[in-house]
């Protein structure tokens, strides 16, 4: 099925803009496609060295948001096949179980040569683990990308919030993670997918202002949403863009599935 960027590209392509709905031709210009992106959590610690095998052995190579960004503003090129996998849920709190599958699923990006995303969770109401700060720290050094995944995994589209809710969520949050690690933040991984109105594809006004206040680029969703994106990217304003999620315990198979059929 020919998808509506390639339905508009063949119309530019044979001069047929005039055919065109004024405002697709607007956002054709400025069309960027999503890479490939799926969600990950602990859980999926068991299938991802093979699932990252499979996709080296079909020549994608692993990226993160950050990476794209580059590519968006010109400053360097994608691989040909990128795909980004990002997992969420990392925290740096005391006693966190799951610290260890993160850490080992780290070591199974780098020792593939796969950059990936880890949305991280600050929770500031709880007693930080100063030791785990400083791994993240050293992850963000070897080329993992650290999104905030918001201070408390808060509902973004909580009606009773004010101003400051999204501050302490979003600003401060992303704000803790590049003080404890020297790496800015540039990649919002929104809760249970909110903060975007997938049926009117627009960003939730108070997640947006947030978002410019604390210069994240990305507005990552947590499940199947928009791969394309038409906004001026000149203005360096957020993009919304979305992921795939196969499932809760999704075989390699259908990662890969979500991956080629993106
Ligand atoms: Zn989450």
């Amino acid at each position: 099925m020919i998808s509506r960027r390639q339905f508009t590209q063949t119309l530019l392509a044979f001069g047929l803009s005039s055919l065109m709905p004024r405002h697709l031709l607007a956002s054709a210009e400025n069309a960027i496609t999503v890479p490939p992106s799926v969600m990950l959590h602990s859980r999926h610690w068991r299938i991802l060295p093979d699932l990252l095998v499979r996709l080296r052995d079909l020549g994608y190579s692993g990226v993160t948001y950050r990476d794209w960004e580059q590519a968006i503003i010109g400053h360097t090129t994608l691989p040909e096949q990128p795909v980004i996998l990002s997992v969420d849920d990392v925290t740096a709190v005391q006693g966190s179980p799951a610290f260890a599958y993160f850490e080992r699923m780290k070591d199974n990006f780098l020792e593939a040569g796969f950059g990936a995303v880890f949305g991280v969770i600050t929770r500031p109401d709880l007693p930080q683990d100063t030791e785990r700060w400083g791994r993240l720290s050293a992850w963000a050094g070897e080329g993992i990308e650290l999104a905030t995944h918001t201070a408390h995994h808060s509902n973004l589209d909580n009606p009773s919030w004010l101003v400051e809710d999204y501050e302490s969520e979003i600003v401060e949050s992303a704000a803790v993670i590049a003080e404890r690690t020297g790496q800015p933040v540039r990649t919002l991984i929104t809760p249970y997918g909110s903060g975007y109105d997938i049926e009117h594809r627009s960003i939730n006004p108070q997640v947006l202002s947030a978002c410019r206040q604390a210069n994240l680029r990305f507005l990552v969703g947590i499940s199947t949403g928009q791969r394309h994106v038409h906004q001026d990217n000149e203005a360096g304003d957020v993009l919304y863009v979305g992921r795939a999620n196969p499932g809760d315990e999704y075989t390699v198979n259908d990662a890969l599935y979500y991956v080629q059929y993106w």
